[in-house]
């Protein structure tokens, strides 16, 4: 399987996976200009996705879902509540591409599993991507670590996981109390620390590429995402380079180009 991060953060997210014989999109939050630029400047074509994957439908996540389904004629899989929330906001879809999905569906090889994620949209998703004994997953905006995700990620070989927000930026950062709150929520969003306690719990004998992903603008650096999760997984004897392979997703360019 190949992935690719072609956009991650709060300003816009669209993750590109494919298999043999099947290529998808996680989200496609920016416009369709941008994301038919990244796709072909990791050397696909807009043209042979065969499906985009919608997470829930904030804006970064759906901006450009409509636009890219009317032009190369992509079905548009999620749940009903997600169709429910993004149906005006993405505009007119052909009905033959309006595909309501609850648990599980297959794209050619990759099977593809959904689960519940705990933020403030209408039915928000996480995903799973199986092909040829691979694993691929997506879990991004979670206001916290739960049991069900942990359950679905375990396994993976590649993590797409959130590592939003440094929490002290957070508090003493520009915006105002009730969007503090609100991320810092249940429902919100995976604080860099968070992340890096969750990834302790994920660790198993086999190898982990998990990449680092919807980080906020304002409330955090790479570098700083980085050093805290890092931290804490050398505290708790977590080799990274080993059991972890620790990368980043790029906010504004494809990056983490990983191939298992
Ligand atoms: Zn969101
Ligand atoms: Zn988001």
């Amino acid at each position: 399987m190949v992935f690719s991060s072609l956009y991650s953060g709060s300003s816009g997210n669209s993750i590109f996976i494919s298999s043999d014989n099947a290529k998808v999109l996680i989200d496609a939050g920016m416009p369709g200009k941008s994301i038919e630029g990244a796709l072909r400047e990791i050397g696909e074509r807009p043209e042979e996705i065969d499906a985009i994957f919608v997470t829930h439908e904030h804006s970064d996540h759906i901006k450009g879902v409509g636009i890219l389904s009317r032009k190369y004629n992509i079905p548009i899989y999620t749940n009903e509540l997600t169709w429910k929330g993004m149906a005006k906001a993405i505009g007119n879809i052909k009905e033959h591409n309006i595909k309501i999905m609850d648990t599980a569906v297959s794209i050619k090889d990759i099977d593809v599993e959904r689960f519940d994620i705990p933020h403030d949209a209408a039915g928000p998703s996480g995903y799973s991507l199986l092909s040829g004994g691979k694993k691929v997953c997506i879990a991004t905006d979670l206001g916290y670590f739960s049991e069900d995700v942990k359950r679905n990620i375990m396994d993976a070989d590649i993590l797409l996981l959130e590592s939003n927000h440094d929490v002290e930026m957070l508090k003493f950062g520009p915006y105002p109390y009730e969007l503090k709150r609100r991320i810092l929520s249940d429902i919100g969003h995976l604080s860099n620390e968070a992340c890096g306690y969750a990834i302790t719990e994920i660790v198993t004998d086999k190898q982990k590429r998990i990449v680092l992903g919807h980080l906020s603008n304002t409330n955090n650096y790479p570098e700083l995402a980085y050093a805290t999760v890092t931290n804490i997984l050398n505290d708790n004897k977590i080799n990274v380079g080993k059991d972890i392979i620790l990368t980043m997703a790029d906010r504004s360019k494809p990056s983490s180009y990983i191939k298992i």
